[in-house]
């Protein structure tokens, strides 16, 4: 079998298997159900899901892949896709998909009003293609007994000599990395960034593995000493009951990079209406349920994002103890096309 047959094959098996998913709700009365393309990966969300389906009777099916994976079917299921709502956990994914069109505009009073417009798609008039719902800052975290908060209060330091050996990593070529690196590209320019992407390579104390948590935990225990993480990750080991994570989180320092600066790099989990939603309707009453009080107070409560709406009040310990900071600013479409160079930069200086 050709490469081309063997792709086709799972993009048939993976079509199928959505299909099988979305029964239930083709033969279901149109509004009594919604089906959820999510990339949010948090246990804590079932609760999110469970109000919604309380205040409004209209049953959730989901459908949980990565942000690439989810927007892979997408494009292969096209008009067929039974998907109304997509959930993605990284800005330039949302805006990847904005551009392949596989969103549809939404126009919501209450989203406009309670959700800035620098964390929403596109509008050319016919309502915004995407909806920021909540944020995450992409810090620093060091080992204290080993480094001094000084030597990496800069995302620049990372890249040092000074840190050669300290820095572990998860693979560069993540969105949340991605994200990161293309905000620095804006920033400082092809040059400085790909030889800084160098400097990352030089440093690391290990081969890029793992995932955010991961990072924190060779941190504590020494393996290295500086790493990035998004602060979700550390606010929920901040708030563990377990003693192992607390210990962890005793040897941990946490530094919001680039105060001085450009700011702390932040980044954007948000949700849109499928291009080919068969239940609209209910699609944009769920985009509305995530802004209100109780969602936005969810994802602060829940899974330790900051949310959106910027009047409620946020009673999370551990993002009261991570505190207020400057954040930079690059728009999510230059993040976006940035990381075409980005990527290719990364593969020249063989950052895995
Ligand atoms: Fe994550």
């Amino acid at each position: 079998m050709s490469r081309f047959h063997l792709l086709a094959g799972a993009a048939l098996a993976c079509a199928a298997a959505v299909a099988a998913q979305a029964q239930a709700p083709a033969a279901a009365t149109s509004s009594a159900s919604l089906n959820i393309y999510s990339a949010r990966h948090y246990q804590t969300d079932e609760a999110l899901y469970d109000g919604f389906t309380r205040a409004t009777g209209i049953k959730i099916n989901r459908v949980d892949a990565d942000d690439a994976g989810l927007l892979a079917r997408l494009k292969t299921e096209g008009a067929s896709s039974p998907a109304d709502v997509i959930l993605l956990v990284d800005a330039s994914r949302l805006w990847r998909a904005e551009v392949d069109g596989l969103f549809q505009p939404v126009k919501s009073q209450a989203l406009e009003t309670r959700i800035p417009a620098a964390l929403r798609g596109k509008d050319e008039g016919q309502g915004s293609s995407w909806f920021g719902m909540s944020t995450r800052a992409r810090v620093i975290v060091y080992n204290k007994a080993k480094v001094a908060r000084d030597e990496v209060d800069t995302y620049e330091e990372l890249g040092e000599a000074k840190n050669k050996g300290r820095v572990c990593t998860r693979s560069g070529s993540h969105p949340y990395n991605l994200s990161l690196f293309g905000a620095l590209h804006e920033h400082w320019g092809a040059q400085t960034t790909q030889r800084w992407l160098t400097g990352m390579v030089d440093n690391m104390a290990r081969s890029p593995k793992g995932g955010d948590t991961d990072q924190i935990m060779a941190v504590a225990s020494g393996e290295c000493s500086v790493a990035l993480t998004n602060t979700y990750y550390l606010a929920r080991l901040m708030r563990s009951q377990k003693p192992q994570d607390r210990e962890a989180v005793e040897k941990v320092g946490v530094v919001f990079p680039n105060q001085s600066s450009f700011g702390t790099h932040v980044n954007i989990a948000g949700a849109a209406v499928a291009r080919n939603a068969k239940n609209p309707q209910a699609a944009r009453q769920f985009l509305e349920y995530l802004a209100s009080d109780a969602a936005q107070q969810h994802f602060a409560d829940g899974n330790n994002e900051w949310p959106v709406v910027s009047t409620l009040k946020i009673d999370n310990p551990a993002l009261v103890a991570l505190g207020k900071f400057k954040a930079e600013t690059t728009p999510v479409s230059v993040i976006g096309m940035n990381q075409i160079p980005v990527q290719r930069m990364l593969d020249r200086v063989g950052y895995k």
